[in-house]
């Protein structure tokens, strides 16, 4: 995902809208047995705010599937991010390499922003009981509750 600003200089504009399908790190989940399904939807706006510095702004859709972290029932889920992010050739954040923006690390971010701490197939997920296993979901198991 990489933006050329010599693009934009030669348009005459001051901006160029942009739209990307990307393949994260399978890594990038943070939840266990659950993935990032591929590719994310980027899209968003590159404005010129100097010579070698821009400011990318955008939005993010993203689904991740799995384990619902609690009764373990495969489940997918869609969620939805955004970005605004100044980038230039200074010392600190993103940074402008030979006139261009790498979007990727950028969007790594926001999504890891975004990250929920669980996957759950349903806000009220009753869970798996912890003395017999049955999903309580689908009724009550008779353990006797503590
Ligand atoms: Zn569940
Ligand atoms: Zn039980």
């Amino acid at each position: 995902m990489i933006l050329d600003l010599k693009e934009v200089y030669k348009s005459g504009k001051e901006s160029r809208d942009f739209f990307f399908l990307y393949e994260p790190d399978e890594e990038l989940s943070t939840i266990p047995n659950v993935s990032v399904v591929l590719p994310v939807k980027v899209n968003g706006t590159l404005t010129l705010t100097g010579t070698h510095s821009c400011l990318v702004e955008g939005e993010i859709t993203f689904s991740l599937k799995g384990e619902c972290s609690r009764c373990l029932k495969e489940t997918e889920k869609e969620y939805f991010t955004s970005f605004s992010e100044e980038v230039s050739d200074g010392e600190n954040g993103y940074k402008v390499i030979n006139d261009t923006v790498d979007l990727g690390k950028i969007a790594d971010d926001a999504i890891l922003t975004e990250m929920p701490l669980v996957l759950l197939c349903d806000e009220n997920c009753k869970g798996l009981c912890g003395t017999c296993g049955k999903d309580l979901n689908e009724g009550d198991c008779g353990c006797r509750k503590q």
